[in-house]
């Protein structure tokens, strides 16, 4: 996710239903900028504290979960059980490495293709889906070096 103007993440909060503080574009913000950690709201709150010292970890927390509510934002659970909060709403799926603690988005419409397809014969009684993800967990072998998917071409 690349660096979001400030009147397009004021538009977006609104067509969200919610009001555009300044305080919410502000957060907000931050989270986009630090979209590629996938950060926690500490995270958010230390990133936001320089400028803004006036906000507290509980208000970035509650503003967080309003995004959530607004389906603003999404949240991303990691094996530890950390929430993590993600600026991405597409539809994708997370690569998570316990060694480094990086959470990755995988983007991949072969996949999603793939569950959508396996979903539609398969008969999940008394819910409704909204979305679907898959989260690969596991450890980078070379934890200096990018994790990268490439397609198998037979
Ligand atoms: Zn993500």
């Amino acid at each position: 996710m690349q660096q979001v103007e400030r009147h397009t993440l004021r538009e977006l909060i609104v067509e969200s239903g919610l009001k555009a503080t300044h305080q919410r574009i502000v957060v907000y913000e931050a989270l986009t900028l630090l979209h590629s950690h996938h950060p926690t709201a500490e995270e958010v709150h230390l990133h936001l504290k320089p400028e803004n010292p006036s906000i507290s970890l509980g208000t970035v927390y509650k503003t967080l979960d309003s995004f959530v509510d607004a389906e603003l934002i999404r949240r991303v659970l990691t094996e530890e059980g950390g929430k993590r909060y993600d600026a991405n709403i597409t539809a994708h799926s997370h690569i998570y490495c316990s060694n480094t603690r990086e959470v990755i988005d995988y983007e991949d419409t072969e996949l999603e293709q793939l569950l959508t397809d396996y979903f539609k014969k398969r008969r999940v009684e008394n819910f409704e889906i909204k979305s679907f993800s898959v989260q690969l967990t596991g450890k980078k072998v070379e934890p200096d070096k990018q994790i990268s998917i490439s397609r198998l071409i037979k």
